[in-house]
């Protein structure tokens, strides 16, 4: 008889958006008149940059002809891209990447999802809390994290809590842990760690002989000096972390697809006899199983990021989603709500007010304001009594959201 994946069934309900369409449609119902604001989207809304839009259709006109027609290419990518990766996301910054430890892909959904399948069924998964659910979600499905308590919290992993009383920065675990999933900037708190924050990390991975899957996709947001852009600029990470990148956030590829993950030559990770694996082959021979590669249009595509008109196009986007989250941040402040990020990273997590969890927070907006976030209870228990909002949305709706934010008494 065939029988279902009983993982899958741990799975809680991803009951946060679904709930959020449904009071804002009941809203809109009963106030057919309002201008809902929708402050809550994690996707981009500039368009493509010219100079990729450019580079894109060339390559699909190379694809019309026989001469110039390309059918599967690398499973890894074409080294073009990992090239031009290796030279202007790392090398630029002295940071020392391989274009052979580069692996192209169509997501950082996918590959932060995938990475766990190379890892033991038995490893101890840390992630911090509120977290971006894909991590923790992977492995429940990959049966490493066992059943689910009331407010969501699976019993076999860690939560690392990433609150206002310790700024935002994850304690070291006490327990021995194995994976360790960081995202900074950090997705949904919009926090970012200093090296020194990181370097401590990378020193635990290094002593402990754990791993750190580090999300970097959203590096581009950074403005402050001091913070790292590649995991790799600590000393020793290569030994110990896989860094995720995507083309999503920076350069508007959240409908075209391509991103891309670094692993180091010098990752090695035991068997259970104690003989040493390359992780970089281990993902290579997982790659090229279950995955043909990106397009090669969009490989191209991506390539236009780091000419310099792409990369004067991508600033300016990046500057104009930062001046929405100036504007965010700066309202949120003469409104007398607490915030924390939008500095470093297009989210804004503000605390809601005195005795408000991030429901009620939620109804208060859209009731009053007519404005739509996310609660923050929804990225897991220590979101409750956070809201996220974001910094997507046009300069015009970011303006009128927040005059009306700014009329609330708190
Ligand atoms: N990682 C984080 C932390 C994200 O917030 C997102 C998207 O919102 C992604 C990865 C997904 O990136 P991609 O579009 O490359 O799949």
């Amino acid at each position: 008889m065939v029988t279902v994946n009983e993982n899958y069934l741990l799975l809680k309900s991803s009951y946060i958006f679904s709930e959020i369409n449904r009071r804002v449609e009941d809203f809109q119902r009963k106030n057919p008149d309002a201008d809902v604001i929708r402050m809550g989207i994690g996707d981009v809304t500039r368009p493509l940059p010219s100079a990729v839009v450019e580079a894109f259709h060339r390559a699909v006109d190379e694809m019309a002809h026989e001469e110039t027609f390309m059918g599967y290419g690398p499973e890894q990518g074409y080294p073009f891209l990992r090239e031009a990766i290796a030279e202007n996301d790392y090398a630029s910054r002295g940071v020392e990447v391989s274009p052979e430890e580069i692996f192209i892909s169509d997501g950082a959904k996918c590959d932060t999802g995938n990475i766990q399948e190379i890892f033991g069924q038995d490893n101890v998964v840390a992630v911090t809390d509120p977290v971006y659910p894909v991590y923790v979600e992977s492995n429940v499905m990959a049966g490493r994290a066992g059943p689910a308590d009331e407010t969501g919290r699976y019993s076999g992993l860690v939560y690392i809590p990433c609150t206002e009383e310790n700024g935002f920065i994850p304690a070291l675990p006490e327990e021995k842990v194995d994976l360790i999933y960081l995202c900074y900037p950090n997705n949904p708190t919009g926090t970012a760690l200093t090296e020194k924050q990181l370097a401590e990390w990378v020193d635990y991975a290094r002593d402990s002989g754990s791993i750190i899957l580090f999300d970097a996709a959203y590096e581009a947001y950074i403005q402050e000096d001091g913070i790292p852009h590649s995991i790799y600029e600590v000393e020793g990470a290569r030994e110990v972390a896989v860094e995720f990148r995507s083309f999503s956030k920076n350069a508007g590829f959240t409908g075209t697809r391509c991103a891309f993950t670094v692993v180091p030559e010098e990752l090695e990770v035991p068997d259970s006899q104690g003989r040493m694996h390359s992780l970089k082959e281990l993902w290579n021979r997982r790659q090229t199983t279950k995955f043909n590669g990106v397009s090669y249009p969009v490989q191209r595509a991506a390539e236009a990021v780091y000419t310099p008109e792409g990369q004067r196009e991508i600033r300016e986007s990046i500057d104009y989603y930062m001046e929405n989250a100036r504007i965010i941040r700066e309202s949120l402040e003469s409104a007398g709500l607490r915030y924390y990020g939008g500095v470093n990273a297009p989210y804004i997590w503000i605390k809601t007010p005195e005795g408000m969890d991030s429901w009620q927070f939620f109804d208060m907006l859209l009731n009053e304001a007519e404005v739509v976030g996310t609660p923050g209870s929804g990225f897991g228990p220590s979101g409750e009594g956070y809201f996220r909002l974001t910094a997507f949305n046009s300069l015009k709706n970011t303006v009128r959201a927040m005059e009306r934010i700014s009329e609330l008494s708190f």
